[in-house]
């Protein structure tokens, strides 16, 4: 398998520190909002990645962390503290904000088919393991208290910018002009690793330590909850392309500081989700949920399959064309896969080929959209349609679409035979045939006849859907 990594800017081929093993880390959300479809474009992306080295075999551990405390507005430790932001503009306490939107969060996932990590881990359960990693820091002289607040000192190391590229007008990125920097930093691009002197008078969530009442910085907490769960040695480290600078590269700066080895051989970042004007963000015109494209008729796993058409590493450009365009493509793929009858034998060594063929594809540094071409290379070949069902099945491990599922794109959540499913299909085309060529009547007598069989279809912007009634 290969990989392209941020460390050394090549893709390579990929080595797991333990034979068949790999220890996989997850930036998870702060949980202070709804999840942008922008954002779940990186989650889908490296649930593919987890099942992927599945598919091929691997034995993964994969672990992810929830913020739910420390991260301010700006990266880079200015601005305010978002969870507080939540609460306040919510009326409600932090602890709820974090509840609410950490289940949001989780439904939305499963509503994406994006597996749960093997290990979620709340920033607020790890406080003991900060405060451990921190002393440490501090006794190797990797860290300073000033102004009542500890310090990473980015002075102390041989190479910050392990990612390269990045220079101090980053550090502007997301902060407003009302905010003052921080006078206590020794050096530009130190970063807070504990907070005692909260400028957050009413700051809800603080802790005893030994430098007084306080709460973490955002970036510790990814360094500890990986090594709480992973040990010292990671072999792929995931998050978002906007996580590498600063968030990554603190998070190196101070496990590399505190291990005094090489951490993590492997960062695998996703690029952004951007509407036509640029960069989508929350602030700026409708905040894209997956709950409101569903109310918009979508299904959400037309978006996952919107996301795979295109690779990890592009800008992928979003708009409500190109998502119907991938809703209507993603409908007839499910519409032929329904039709593929299951009859015959499965021919195991045919379905290792194609695993294979699969594994080698996709394997070539996440080429999701190489994986549909051969979805439908697979469609198309001369097999059995029992072979061709256990091959699309196959494929399914890693795409997730529920390719042979009857039928979420249409008919989610129905408990039909393919049989009935691909009858109902049949219908419906015949009726938009008849709608197209102006016959009414016919149209209304096979919405009827669908009826009498139990089934009901509604007309919606994405196209008819049905369901049982
Ligand atoms: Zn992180």
């Amino acid at each position: 398998m290969n990989i392209y990594n941020s460390l050394t800017k090549r893709v390579e081929e990929f080595k797991e520190n333990v034979p068949g093993k790999v220890a996989m880390y997850t930036c998870g959300p702060t949980v202070y909002h709804f999840a942008h479809i922008g954002n779940l474009r990186t989650y889908i992306m490296e649930d593919v990645l987890e099942k992927l080295l599945r598919y091929s075999g691997y034995d993964v551990k994969r672990v992810m962390n929830i913020t739910d405390v420390g991260h301010l507005s700006s990266d880079a430790d200015t601005g305010e503290d978002k969870m507080l932001a939540g609460a306040k503009r919510e009326h409600k306490t932090v602890m709820e904000i974090a509840k609410y939107y950490t289940e949001v969060f989780f439904s939305d996932c499963a509503k994406l088919n994006i597996k749960t990590p093997d290990v979620v881990e709340p920033a607020t359960n790890c406080i003991p393991e900060f405060i451990k990693m921190i002393s440490s820091l501090l006794e190797k002289g990797y860290a300073y208290k000033a102004g009542e607040n500890i310090y990473f000192d980015t002075s102390k190391l041989s190479e910050y910018y392990v990612f390269g590229n990045q220079n101090e007008d980053d550090l502007k990125v997301g902060v407003r002009e009302d905010v003052t920097e921080d006078t206590n930093k020794r050096n530009k691009n130190d970063f807070v690793l504990w907070f005692t002197k909260s400028k957050f008078e009413d700051q809800a969530l603080k802790w005893d330590s030994p430098w007084g009442v306080g709460y973490p910085g955002w970036h510790i907490e990814c360094s500890c909850i990986s090594m709480k769960h992973l040990g010292e040695y990671m072999d792929i480290h995931c998050g978002g392309v906007d996580n590498m600078f600063p968030h990554h590269t603190n998070e190196i700066a101070q496990s590399e500081s505190y291990l005094g080895h090489k951490w993590c051989n492997y960062w695998f970042h996703v690029h952004h989700l951007n509407d036509e004007t640029g960069k989508m963000s929350k602030s700026k015109g409708e905040f894209l949920t997956v709950s409101l494209i569903e109310k918009k008729g979508y299904d959400p796993l037309a978006y996952r399959f919107f996301t795979l058409q295109s690779h990890y590493r592009k800008p992928l450009t979003f708009s409500y064309e190109a998502l119907d365009q991938a809703s209507a493509t993603f409908k007839k793929l499910k519409n032929r896969i329904a039709q593929i009858p299951a009859e015959g034998e499965v021919d195991d060594a045919v379905v290792k080929q194609w695993h294979d063929k699969f594994e080698q594809t996709v394997g070539n540094d996440v080429n999701t959209a190489m994986g549909i071409t051969l979805l439908y290379d697979a469609i198309k070949e001369d097999m059995n349609g029992a072979t061709k069902r256990a091959v699309i099945d196959d494929f399914d491990k890693v795409l997730s679409l529920d390719l042979l599922k009857a039928d979420t794109a249409q008919g989610a959540g129905n408990d039909v035979d393919d049989e009935l499913a691909a009858f109902v299909e049949a219908k419906i085309e015949e009726r938009k045939e008849a709608k197209k060529a102006k016959d009414f009547a016919k149209a209304d007598a096979i919405r009827n006849e669908l009826l009498e069989k139990g089934i009901v279809i509604e007309d919606t912007r994405e196209g008819v859907k049905w369901h049982k009634a």
